[in-house]
């Protein structure tokens, strides 16, 4: 993957994204359309929110989304892990972030991406001590710079959102708090339906009822893609398997193409 902190538009689209239709409205209005059309922002006097905190169990897309808002907004993407950004700078942290944000304000319009952020809030006094102190105080003081970083929004991500520091969720900060739950059986459907996209899937191939099935019960994002892979993998084996079956028997005249239908079937 990238290297951290690396700034480019990202290939996410929105269609890669299964379900979240509401928080793809919100997007549309809170970001997307202010990114590309500032002068009549402006000129109306609009002023809302440019941090977002996306909450909820992890692998349900929240870092999807923030790339496809991106996408969509033809913005730069910056990737900042949490955990990484306070570890690996250690005594620097401050610095850290400010320099992140400075990259931010040169690239806009541009999306930062605080993906664990959590881990670079944690409520004062607990686990990291003064080294998340200093951190959570430049952050702050950064968030609370937004008039200086037209077209820079400001996304986290978390799957604790209860061990925050309240202070940077007030309005201004991360401000505006999206849950992006775990989908229900219908939402399951249209994320299979997303991560088959641009895959050879066989017509009679019921999506739909697999995302219906008990197996599925429960299942996240992040595991149906997983399980879409599996079949995807298996899908290819089969192939190879005809393809040298029908060479040893010497009838390799057409070429067969295979679909993924066995394995996704027995879900
Ligand atoms: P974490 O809290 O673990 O960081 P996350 O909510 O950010 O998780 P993502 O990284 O966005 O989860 O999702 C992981 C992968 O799972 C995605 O790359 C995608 O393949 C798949 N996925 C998750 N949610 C969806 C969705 N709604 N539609 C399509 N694919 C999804």
């Amino acid at each position: 993957s990238r290297r951290e902190g690396f700034s480019s538009i990202p290939n996410v689209k929105w269609g890669d994204v299964g379900g979240l239709d509401l928080l793809r409205r919100e997007f549309d209005r809170y970001v997307v359309r202010r990114i590309k059309y500032p002068n009549e922002y402006e000129e109306y006097g609009v002023d809302l929110e440019t941090g977002f905190l996306l909450y909820g169990p992890p692998g349900c897309g929240k870092t999807l989304i923030a790339k496809a808002v991106a996408n969509e907004a033809g913005a730069n993407f910056i990737h900042i892990k949490g955990p990484e950004l306070l570890n690996k700078y250690v005594g620097e942290s401050e610095l850290a972030v400010r320099t992140i944000f400075s990259r931010a304000r040169t690239c806009s319009p541009c999306i930062l991406f605080f993906d664990e952020v959590d881990a670079l809030t944690t409520k004062r006094g607990r686990e990291g001590g003064w080294v998340v102190e200093r951190l959570l105080n430049q952050l702050l003081i950064e968030l609370d710079g937004a008039d200086q970083r037209k077209g820079v929004y400001i996304i986290g991500a978390t799957n604790r959102p209860e061990v925050m520091d309240q202070a940077v969720l007030r309005p201004g900060r991360f401000g505006k708090l999206m849950y992006v739950p775990l989908p229900n059986q219908d939402e399951r459907g249209l994320i299979l339906k997303a991560l088959s996209r641009n895959k050879p899937l066989d017509a009679d191939v019921d999506l739909i009822a697999i995302a219906r099935s008990e197996a599925c019960e429960d299942l996240s994002g992040a595991d149906l893609s997983a399980l879409m892979n599996e079949a995807a993998m298996a899908a290819v084996e089969e192939k190879f398997r005809k393809i040298e079956e029908a060479s040893n028997e010497g009838t390799l005249s057409e070429s067969y193409i295979g679909g993924m239908p066995h394995t996704i079937k027995a879900v």
